[in-house]
């Protein structure tokens, strides 16, 4: 997936002409502007989602990557419900307190139970987002923890959570040995942000 926060519509629209269509927005603003400027895009949404946003999020992206919370669980259930749709999610994991943003690996089976049990939401792997390093090599425990936490959860729920998205520009062909199915990779096809966003 390719990570266009900060990126113009116009470097979008570069892009699904040269053939890249799944891209990554951080901001359901910027991700509304953009997906009305560009065609032939589709869109994920990887940032830290309010509740508040989640009416606009659902169905405007066709994966959100970032659940973490009971309350955004049953919020996003029923804005898809009064669409008469079902969002596909994946709950972010954090690993201590090293990240900030996701649920802690202790809290990762409670909600997965409460998502399973959402009619209108449909579990479709975790996400994690390590600290960042300058050796890609030291994120590799995290994306190998990720794996083994999916494994886990298929073998104790009987369930198939197809998707792993982990991985960015400085680590991504760490997170592929590690099983990842998703990379969200921004900079390294753009260029680096104006301005530091997340991270
Ligand atoms: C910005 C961002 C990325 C992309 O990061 P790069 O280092 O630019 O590749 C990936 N995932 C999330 C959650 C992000 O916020």
């Amino acid at each position: 997936m390719a990570v266009t926060k900060t990126v113009e519509a116009a470097k979008v629209r570069e892009a699904v002409e040269a053939g890249q269509t799944l891209f990554g927005e951080n901001y359901v603003q910027e991700a509304r502007a953009k997906a009305s400027e560009v065609s032939g895009a589709e869109w994920h949404f990887i940032g830290h989602l309010q509740t508040n946003k989640a009416r606009q999020a659902v169905g405007l992206f066709s994966l959100i990557h970032s659940l973490d919370s009971d309350r955004l669980a049953v919020e996003l259930d029923r804005r898809a419900k009064a669409q008469g749709l079902i969002q596909p999610v994946l709950i972010e994991v954090s690993f201590g307190e090293v990240t900030k943003t996701g649920v802690p690996e202790d809290a990762l089976l409670p909600l997965v139970d409460r998502v399973l049990a959402l009619p209108n939401l449909r579990l479709a792997g975790l996400m994690c987002m390590p600290p960042f390093f300058d050796e890609p090599e030291r994120a590799r425990p995290y994306f190998a923890q990720l794996a083994r936490l999916k494994e886990r959860l298929e073998d104790e729920l009987d369930v198939e959570l197809p998707e792993l998205s982990m991985g960015m520009s400085g680590d991504y062909e760490v997170a592929i040995e590690e099983g990842a199915t998703l990379v969200r990779v921004g900079t390294a096809i753009f260029g680096r942000r104006a301005c530091a966003l997340r991270p």
